[in-house]
This record gives structure tokens, C-alpha cells and sequence, in this order.
């Protein structure tokens, strides 16, 4: 069989493996390297699987199948809808295993089992259902010409693409990559982050079950420093897209330069969230928890720098602080846990320092600031806020990427302004009022990516998503990310 592993669990008719190997050339094989790494589950310590450890070997031997399966073989000549239908098809079986893969996501990364079902993994589907319907609809243009001559573009896949992926949203941040590629006609070479890979094998499965053609799909899980670079270094990968921090994205950046090879960056953030006088201050106190509170504050485009104006300050944190105090943090299997652990110690130990520097700097700790073990023996961390924040402090300057909000009380318009856009990211930006004037002045003026106005951390595959400065540049989903994937060829035809 070409699925190998021992099964331990089985759910949706579904096998959770106790061991992975690596996917190269549609085979399930060991790594050259002959290493292997452990995963665990961040809320109980637990083993969750023994993974093949890509080496510099394994990931050329995956860049060659890639290469191979887009320059000959079915992939290279199939139609564009058949491309599309193929992709439905999977779509429809992701579909019928989404309890199945929110549990491997839960297991995997900690995300709470209400957000990995409810949100992440139909989020997924729904941006390779959104490709799928666009892979007949890549077209290029006839330009305008003078009478003896036809000047026409047609849109060509890159070809290979290295795609490299964080841990945050494992399976969402692969299928952002994923569909829009293979629905212009390109492969990939997938690279997991080394805390989150089985969720990726998992899905990988699915698409070959489905149908797809061998090398069309290649997954080499491994750590960055090895099999991540050996893909941003490799000559005969086309584009390196990349998510993670911005520390790696440079190195990602120097690495495909020495090819010359496009990069596309989605980078950290650190992102505010503006609350004025005039919001509907029930709503702004919801939204603005999950902006910073969804996906235990592991969220590059999060809300981790709160403005609240002077007028509304005490009667905005009142609230917000008490229903912060109340969120459920716990085993993330459990339906009614609202927030769950971090992904690994380290993580826990980076917020842990950050905390000790906003106290150090004098910020007040209003809530939080604990690790808590009362739900278990994971890496839990309590929901923390700091009040009287001022912009230059370390904690409202640098990415903690948990969950821990920076509260800043500001005056107006310009002055939120001025603040808002002093950071070196410039991912998102939420602005909550109920001056619509207003809304959208500040969405022109905010240096962002997104802009929210009264909602914070929202996705849809139709919108563009993507960061400015040094949240990267590119932009993944809607039409835009048909770009990222594509080359434009000119044709000039004497008549
Ligand atoms: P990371 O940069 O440490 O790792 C991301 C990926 O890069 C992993 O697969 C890792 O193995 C790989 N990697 C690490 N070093 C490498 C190297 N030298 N060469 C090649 N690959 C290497 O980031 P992380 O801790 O996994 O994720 C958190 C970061 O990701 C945060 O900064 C967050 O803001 C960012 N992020 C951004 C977006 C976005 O869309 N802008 C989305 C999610 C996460």
C-alpha cells in the first residue's frame, strides 16, 4: 500500500498515523537523511507521532518529482477545467472529513476544537473550492495593435513552487499556497513547520485519493534550518512562497535571491486596533477580544495593540478586562474550551519574557500574565492585558505572537494616527466607529494590509490578504494570488 504507517485512531473512516514518512513523488517514503523528529500534542505532552525528517537529498528528490510531474505526465497536460474539477473533487472529500481533520489540527497545533471545525478547516476548503472555480478562468489579454500585427499575454504557471508554512494555522496556510498553484497548473514542494506536520500528511492523503497526479503534491516536513533552506536555496525551484517570521523572512529573501528566484513574504505583524469614542462599545469589546484572543493570540494579523480613546477608556476596559477574565482556557479537545495552549514551551517561555519586560518597563498588568496548569500539563498561558502602555515599550513593539494585548489610550484622529502607524509591521489595522466618515478616513490614512472596520480578523477567500514594511509583500487569496502564481508571456505576431 502506498499509505504506510501504523493506525492508531480512526474516526470518519479516517487512519491517524503513529509514524509518517515523507510524500515525494505520490510514494510514501523513509528520508535519505534517515532521521526522524517527534510530534506532541501541546495540551498534554503526548506523543503524537514519530516523522520522517526531510534532509537536503530528500527535498532535491522532491523538487526533481515536482519538476518532472509539471514538465510531462497527466498534470502537464490536462485542461484547466478538468484542473479545476479534480480540485472540487477533492474539496468534496474534505468535506466529508471535516470533524476528522479539525481533530488531527486540535491535536497537532492546540487550537480549540470549536475554531479548527467551525473555522479553520471549512475556511480551508473554502479557498480550494474558490481556486478550483478559477483554474478555467486564468486568461490572458489582446492588446491594442496597429492593423499588421497581433499582440496578445498569455498567463503560464511559474512552475515549481517551494512553499514554506508556520505552525499558527497549519492546514488554512497550506491551502493558501496550495489551490491557487496547482489551479494555474504549477506543483509544489510543501515544507510544514517541524511543531505542526501531520496535519498537512494528513491532507495530502486526501488529495491522492482523489486523484491527483504523482509529483504534482510533494510534502517534506523537517526543520527550517535544513529542509526549509535546502528549498529556498534550490536552483530549480521557480518561487519560494513563504509564512512566518519576519527574522526568517529575510533569510528566505537572501536565500532565493542568490537564484534570482520571486519570493512572496506573509510576514509578522503588529497590528492596532482603534476603538473611538463614537463605537458601539458592546460590540467593539467582543470583536476586539477575538481579534486578540482567536487562536490563543497565535494570529500574525492579531489585534495586539489596543487604542482606546480617552473618552470611553474606564467604561471600555471595565468590560473588556471582566470578559477577558472569563474566557475558557483549556484542553482544546473539550467543546467548551474558548482558548487552548500554546504550541510548544518555547513559545511559552518567549511570552513569559515579554511579560517581565512590560512589567520592567512599567506597564500595568491588568489581568493574566501566568502560565496556568489547572487545565492540564500543556503549555497553557493565561489571557493577559496591560494597561497604560505607551508605544515605545517593547511589548507594543515587538511581536510576542501570544496572547497578550498592549492597551494605549489616545486622543484623536492624529494622534492615533501618528501612533498607529509607528511600528516597523504593517500587516492589519481595525478601526471600530460608528462615523462612516470616519471609517473610512482612517482606512486611507492606516498603513496596512487589511483594514476592519467595526469586525477584526476576519478572512474570506475573495479578499486579498497580505502585509506592507515589513509584513511582507505579496498577497495571498482572492484574484489576486492568481499573480503570485503566474508569469505573463507577451506574444508578438507580424501579419
Ligand atoms: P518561523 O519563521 O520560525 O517558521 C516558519 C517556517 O519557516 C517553518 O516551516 C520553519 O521550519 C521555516 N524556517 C525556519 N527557519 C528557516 C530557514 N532558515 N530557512 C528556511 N525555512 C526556515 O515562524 P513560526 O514561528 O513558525 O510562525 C510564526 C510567525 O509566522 C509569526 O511571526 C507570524 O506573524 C507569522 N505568520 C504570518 C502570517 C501572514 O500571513 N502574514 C500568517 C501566519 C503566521
Amino acid at each position: 500500500t502506498k499509505i504506510s504507517g501504523e493506525t492508531t485512531v480512526r474516526n470518519q473512516g479516517s487512519p491517524i498515523n503513529k509514524t509518517y514518512q515523507l510524500f515525494i513523488d505520490g510514494q510514501w517514503v523513509d528520508a535519505l537523511s534517515g532521521k526522524t523528529f517527534k510530534s506532541y500534542n501541546p495540551a498534554t505532552g503526548e506523543l503524537n507521532a514519530v516523522v520522517a525528517e526531510a534532509g537536503t537529498e530528500d527535498v532535491d528528490l522532491a523538487v526533481k518529482a515536482a519538476r518532472k510531474a509539471f514538465e510531462s505526465g497527466p498534470w502537464a497536460t490536462m485542461s484547466p477545467s478538468d484542473r479545476g474539477r479534480l480540485l472540487n473533487k477533492v474539496a468534496q472529500a474534505l468535506w466529508s472529513k471535516v470533524d476528522f481533520l479539525a481533530e488531527v489540527e486540535t491535536r497537532d497545533n492546540g487550537l480549540p476544537i470549536n475554531e479548527t471545525k467551525h473555522i479553520a478547516i471549512p475556511g480551508t476548503i473554502d479557498v480550494l473550492e474558490f481556486y478550483a472555480g478559477l483554474a478555467n478562468k486564468v486568461q490572458g489579454e489582446t492588446l491594442s495593435s496597429p492593423q499588421d500585427r497581433l499582440n496578445y499575454t498569455l498567463k503560464e504557471p511559474l512552475g515549481v513552487i517551494g512553499a514554506i508554512i508556520p505552525w499558527n494555522f497549519p492546514l488554512m496556510l497550506t491551502m493558501w499556497k496550495l489551490a491557487p498553484a496547482l489551479a494555474t497548473g504549477n506543483t509544489i514542494v510543501i515544507k510544514p513547520a517541524e511543531e505542526t506536520p501531520i496535519s498537512t500528511l494528513e491532507l495530502v492523503k486526501i488529495f491522492q485519493e482523489a486523484g491527483i497526479p504523482d509529483g504534482v503534491i510533494n510534502v517534506v516536513p523537517g526543520y527550517g534550518k535544513v529542509a526549509g533552506d535546502a528549498l529556498a536555496n534550490h536552483a530549480d525551484v521557480d518561487k519560494v512562497a513563504f509564512t512566518g517570521s519576519t527574522d526568517t523572512g529575510r533569510i528566505i529573501m537572501q536565500a532565493a535571491g542568490k537564484n534570482l528566484k520571486p519570493v512572496s513574504l506573509e510576514l509578522g505583524g503588529k497590528s492596532p486596533n482603534i476603538v473611538f469614542d463614537d463605537a458601539n462599545v458592546e460590540n467593539a469589546v467582543n470583536g476586539s477580544l477575538f481579534g486578540i484572543y482567536f487562536g490563543q493570540g497565535q494570529v500574525c494579523a492579531s489585534g495586539t495593540r489596543l487604542f482606546v480613546q480617552e473618552g470611553i477608556y474606564d467604561e471600555f476596559m471595565e468590560k473588556f478586562v471582566e470578559k477577558a477574565k472569563k474566557i475558557r482556557v483549556g484542553n482544546p479537545s473539550d467543546e467548551a474550551t474558548q482558548m487552548g495552549p500554546q504550541v510548544s514551551l518555547k513559545q511559552l517561555e518567549r511570552i513569559e519574557k515579554y511579560v517581565e519586560i512590560g512589567i520592567k518597563e512599567g506597564a500595568e498588568l491588568l489581568t493574566g500574565g501566568t502560565r496556568t496548569t489547572d487545565v492540564g500539563e500543556g503549555h497553557f498561558f493565561t489571557p493577559t492585558i496591560f494597561g497604560n502602555v505607551t508605544n515605545d515599550m517593547t511589548i507594543a513593539r515587538e511581536e510576542i505572537f501570544g496572547p497578550v494585548l498592549s492597551v494605549i489610550k489616545f486622543k484623536d484622529e492624529a494622534d492615533v494616527l501618528e501612533k498607529a502607524n509607528d511600528t516597523i509591521y504593517g500587516l492589519a489595522a481595525g478601526v471600530w466607529t460608528e462615523n462612516l466618515k470616519r471609517g473610512h478616513r482612517m482606512a486611507k490614512k492606516l498603513k496596512a494590509g487589511t483594514v476592519y472596520i467595526n469586525t477584526f480578523s476576519m478572512l474570506d477567500s475573495v479578499a486579498p490578504f497580505g502585509g506592507t514594511k515589513q509584513s511582507g509583500f505579496g498577497r495571498e487569496l482572492g484574484m489576486q494570488a492568481l499573480d503570485m502564481f503566474t508569469e505573463t508571456k507577451h506574444v508578438w505576431v507580424d501579419l
